[in-house]
This record gives C-alpha cells, structure tokens and sequence, in this order.
C-alpha cells in the first residue's frame, strides 16, 4: 500500500492509502522524492479550479526516482535515474495534435486536475513522459515543469535579441518567462506587487523591475520604453494585468497570455486594431521547452531553492495549503517532500 493526499472537497484535504500502482507495458513506476505545490492546486483546494472533479489526488510538478520497469520501455530509461515527468497528455487526432502543438490538445489531462495527480508516493507514467535527468536535484526537477510554461510563453512571443520584454507576474511560470527572455538577448522589464519576488527576478538578470503596489508604472515606462515594450507576457491572471499587457505594448508588438483570469476581462478594443497587435495564448509546454530549462537550470548552477520555498512533509499538505493561501507573496512554491 502508498500513502497519498487526496483532496476530498474544497478546504478538506485527507491521507489515504491505495494500492501501489504496478507499471504496464511501456510504463515507469516512480518513487517520488519532490511534488511542488502549483497555483492551479492551490486553487483546486479553494474550489476555484472549474477543472477539477472532486475528490482528487492534486499535484503535477514531481520529481522522482525511477524504481521499476514495464516492459518496452527503451534502455536509455533505468532503474535507480532521477526523473521529472511531462503531466499532460495527448490524443494524437485532435486539431492541435494535427498541427503538432499536443501541448494545446483540446483532450488534454494534466495530472492532479483532469485526472489524479502526484502527491502520492508512487505514480506510473508512459515512457514517452519521463525526462531522465541524473545531474540534477530532486528539488530543482521538481521545478522544471513551472519554468518551461514560462518558456513556452517567449517561444511564442517568438522573443530575438535587443527587444524589450515585459513580464507581469514574477511567480515561478514569470521566473521562467524572464530566464528564457534573458537567454534569448532580450532587455526584461519586470512587474510585480511583492518585493521579494522582485528582488529575486533582479538578481536573475532582470534589468528593470516595477511593483505596481508601490510604483507608478506609468511614469516608469515613459523613461524606459516610452514607446511601450516590444513583447509583454502576463502571467498574473488578474483583469487588470490583461489590460496592462495591452497597454503597455508598443504599437505593432505582441501580447502573449499565460494565465487564466477567473473574472471575465473587459478591453477597450480599439489598440488591438490602432497597434495592429499579435495577440496570443500560450499552454502547457513542449517536450523541448522541458530540456530547454534542465539545460538552463544546470547552466546557471545553483540558486534554484529559493523558489522551492518551503518544505513540507505528506502529513502537512494541508498547512503547506493554508500557509501559501494566508501569505501568497512571500512564498513561490511549497514543496512536498517524500
Ligand atoms: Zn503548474
Ligand atoms: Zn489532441
């Protein structure tokens, strides 16, 4: 039998034990060592996901040991290897698996939302969605998954050197929008309402950054990029960051929108068609966009543990909840730790 966290109603949250699960043909049994919590659990636990079926297992940002084998699984997968694992799925036929964006299938299940998810001790997953990775830590794979949302996000803003990039919301996906930006030569201007994330994106190599709470964004714009900036990506999810993207973007650039808003988002339409704006969505991420980040992340050595906040254990899933809910500023991710 394993443990496992299950979320049985919002703000109730249960241990319970299950069968361990057993790998079938073209699968891999994983011991997980580190799930980290994301918004989107958060969420789940306050009964604001309208994803979510109750009750479920949350959780899809996991790192883990690799402990058995089905059969077929190609022999660059090994027993005993540190792994992270790609939490969505794919249907092959729908239109954006057609167009060979699976990231986007509209039959998508994301572990932990449409489907149970990782904060249990042992998961089973296809080959085709285990990224082997042994240099790194359990903590830092744990990460990967957030980053490379924010990494796909720059890769459809189709980012190039010398351009001003403006990211709103400097949480982990943010993180990962302004770390890939950086990479691809841009300036980053980089917003946000808690100095501590801030502070932390400007050791990163954020040039500019602004706390709307405190600053008056506007006249700081005008001496950084009076025209307005070339690519803005949000990844607040507010109404208001919406229309700050559209804002603050320079006539002809592009908007590129990570998070869900859950209030509906009212424009002034008239700058999408004065700018001629290309605005777009961005979901999930490729398969490319997760060895993007593990190549980034080694690069950079080690500074990664302020964003994997702080460590709880299973038994505490629920104060790791409440603690992010009470306090949402001070922490990017709580981690669970196995
Ligand atoms: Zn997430
Ligand atoms: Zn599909």
């Amino acid at each position: 039998m394993m443990k496992a966290v299950q979320i049985i109603k919002p703000g109730e949250v249960k241990l319970i034990e299950l069968p361990e699960p057993k790998p079938q043909f073209g699968e891999v049994l994983i011991r997980n060592r580190f799930v980290s919590l994301c918004g989107s659990d958060l969420n789940t636990y306050l009964g604001r996901n309208p994803l979510v079926k109750f009750p479920v297992i949350p959780g899809h940002e996991i790192s883990g040991v690799i402990e058995e084998l089905g059969e077929g699984v190609p022999e660059h997968i090994e027993e005993g290897s540190s792994c992270t694992v790609i939490p969505y799925t794919n249907c092959g036929c729908c239109h954006a698996c057609r167009n060979r964006r699976p990231n986007a299938c509209q039959y998508n299940q994301t572990l932990g939302v449409q489907r149970d998810g990782g904060l249990c001790e042992y998961i089973v997953a296809p080959w085709q969605k285990v990224i082997v990775d042994d240099d790194m830590g359990y903590r830092e794979l744990a990460l990967v998954e957030p980053l490379s949302v924010g990494f796909h996000a720059v890769e459809r803003a189709k980012v190039i050197d010398n351009e001003i990039v403006m990211v709103i919301g400097c949480g982990v996906v943010g993180v990962g929008a302004i770390l890939r930006s950086l990479q691809r030569g841009a300036i980053v201007v980089a917003v946000d309402v808690e100095p501590y994330k801030l502070s932390y994106v400007h050791r990163l190599g954020a040039q500019f950054d602004i706390n709307t709470r405190s600053e008056d964004i506007n006249a700081l714009m005008q001496k950084i990029a009076p025209n307005g900036v070339d690519v803005v990506i949000e990844a607040a999810g507010r109404p208001e960051t919406y229309r700050m993207a559209i804002e603050h973007v320079a006539f002809t650039g592009r908007v590129v929108y990570i998070s869900y808003a859950s209030e509906e988002v009212s424009f002034a339409t008239k700058d999408f068609v004065m700018k001629e704006l290309d605005i777009r969505g961005s979901r999930n991420a490729l398969p490319e966009d997760f060895h993007a980040v593990i190549k980034c992340m080694m690069r950079r050595g080690r500074e990664w543990h302020t964003l994997a906040g702080t460590l709880y254990s299973i038994v505490s899933v629920k104060d790791a909840l409440e603690n992010w809910k009470n306090k949402p500023g001070k922490v990017f991710r709580p981690m669970i730790m196995f």
